[in-house]
This record gives structure tokens, C-alpha cells and sequence, in this order.
């Protein structure tokens, strides 16, 4: 079974010695240490498609740097990034992301994530004051008032919704030609997931659903939602399109999503990328209906 984009970073985050400023000043001077190369918050490859790492400076070693975690005895820090103008995301990424490992893809996602959260949190939502890195990167602390703050996940339900052996797909105005995927939104204040899901599929289709099933997640680093990935039943096939949101949604069969998924040019449309959660719903819906006949 495929493991969804963006999982499997396989590093230690060694929380234990995030609050340990002495051991992460060590760490930081240590030979092995490495530093992740980010051309703003995008990643840097290599000739093989893989991150780019540099050598911690010695000069460095009072910079604000993110501990990301120990690989073996390999200390790996992330540059806090000043990029001054957050939430921008290039197009150019998603074609470096596939090119990626997704191990890789996990690190440089966690890196972004991050810069993100420090960029937007640079002054103290309490009272104002300018905040201070503190806890490796994974926290701000407010010299004002005191308040600690955390790097935030903003929980998106992500859905299939399936009704009489067809998956509904839909398609939003800036995506590529052809391109459909399955629909997703925020979960609010207030809401399970199962609810999150319904009301998504309400709103935006029309479509009455219950049964939700989850599937499986990811963490998105635009900027950092974790996505809730679910199946759900729909009581009908009839939609009712949300214009604002989507320019068109359809049923799609097995086969349909079977050649989307193979990439075949008379699919009846383009799959969404193989490290985007999406992808991974289609083939685990396509995998248990296998199972179901085997
Ligand atoms: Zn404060």
C-alpha cells in the first residue's frame, strides 16, 4: 500500500532536547551537523532530484535555526527564512515536488510549514510584543506578557464521496486542464470530522452523505494543514454545484479512475499528483473494491 505524500520523514524529532539550549548550541557545532538549502521557503535539489544539505557554519551557531530532528547521530537544522511575504505558492514547486522522494518531500515540508508558522507569528497575539524563537524552532515566546505559542495544524477533511460504484470528483478553475480531484474544505470550530465531511459535500455538491470512513492523512505545507482523508456514502447521485467554488464535478467508474491513475490519455480525467493525498484516496478506493471482489 502507497504511503501518502509528505510521510515517512523517518527522523528523530528528539523533542527532548528542543528546550535544551546548551545541547542544541553542541549540536549545532557538531562535524556532522547539516544544514537543509531552501531558496526562500522552496526546496534546493541536486543533480539526482535529492535536498540539497550545507554544513551548519560556525558562525551560525547563534543564527535562528530549526532543530529538525537527529537522523542517526546527524543533527538536521532548517534556516528560518525571512521571506517577508507568506502563504506565496509557486506553481514551480509542485514540479520539484515530483521529483522528490517522499522522505524527502517530508522534511522539506516540515521545513516550509514551520517558516511559515514563524513568519505570521512575529508579533504576540496577546499583547503585541514582538516574539522570540525559543523550544529548536518549534515555539515563540512572548518577552511581553510571557505567552508561549505553538506551530499551529489546520485541520481539511479531504472526500470521496461514492454512490452506486462511482466516486464523485470535481474540478476548481485554477487547476490545470483536465485535472479533477476529490473535494475538500476546512474542518470549522465545533466539528468532527464526520460532520466536516457531510457539510462539505452538501455545500459544494449537493450531495447528501453519511457513512464517512477515514482512509488515511497527510500533512500539506501550504502553509501547514494536516489532510483528513475519508470515504463517505452518498445517498444520491444527483449534484448541485457550489459555482463559487467548482467549475464542474462528475461521477467517475472504476475503470475511469483505474486509467486516471495509469496516467491514460482517454481517461475521463487527469489525476492529481502522486504526492498530493488525493491521489492516494483514488488508489485506496480502487484497492478495496480489489479486495472486495477477491
Ligand atoms: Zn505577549
Amino acid at each position: 500500500m502507497s504511503a501518502p505524500g509528505f510521510t515517512g520523514a523517518g527522523i528523530d524529532r528528539a523533542d527532548q532536547l528542543r528546550l535544551d539550549e546548551t545541547a542544541l548550541r553542541r549540536l549545532m557545532g557538531q562535524a556532522g551537523a547539516r544544514l537543509l538549502q531552501l531558496a526562500e521557503l522552496d526546496p534546493v535539489l541536486d543533480e539526482e532530484g535529492r535536498l540539497l544539505w550545507g554544513a551548519v557554519a560556525a558562525g551560525e551557531s547563534d543564527a535562528e535555526l530549526i532543530f529538525l530532528g537527529l537522523e542517526g547521530e546527524a543533527p538536521l537544522f532548517a534556516p528560518l527564512v525571512s521571506t517577508g511575504r507568506p502563504g506565496q505558492r509557486a506553481w514551480s514547486v509542485f514540479r520539484l515536488l515530483s521529483l522528490m522522494s517522499p522522505r524527502d518531500a517530508a522534511i522539506w515540508g516540515a521545513a516550509r510549514s514551520l517558516n511559515e508558522w514563524h513568519s505570521r507569528h512575529r508579533f504576540c497575539g496577546i499583547c503585541g510584543a514582538p516574539t522570540l524563537l525559543f523550544r529548536g524552532g518549534w515555539g515563540r515566546r512572548c518577552p511581553g506578557c510571557g505567552a508561549e505559542h505553538f506551530p499551529r495544524v489546520d485541520p481539511v477533511v479531504i472526500m470521496l464521496a461514492e454512490h452506486d460504484g462511482r466516486v464523485l470528483v470535481a474540478r476548481q478553475p485554477q487547476y490545470p486542464a483536465g485535472r479533477y480531484s476529490a473535494l475538500a474544505g476546512f474542518v470549522e470550530p465545533g466539528e468532527s470530522i464526520e460532520e466536516a465531511v457531510a457539510r462539505e459535500l452538501l455545500e459544494e455538491a449537493g450531495v447528501v452523505a453519511s457513512g464517512v470512513r477515514y482512509v488515511a492523512s497527510q500533512p500539506w505545507p501550504f502553509p501547514g494543514s494536516l489532510m483528513i482523508a475519508c470515504l463517505a456514502e452518498a445517498e444520491g447521485g444527483t449534484l448541485a454545484l457550489d459555482r463559487n467554488e467548482l467549475e464542474d464535478a462528475m461521477w467517475v467508474d472504476r475503470a475511469g479512475v483505474e486509467a486516471a491513475l495509469a496516467g491514460d490519455r482517454a481517461a475521463p480525467f487527469l489525476a492529481p499528483p502522486p504526492f498530493a493525498i488525493a491521489h492516494t484516496l483514488l488508489k485506496r478506493w480502487i484497492e478495496a473494491r480489489s479486495k472486495g471482489e477477491g
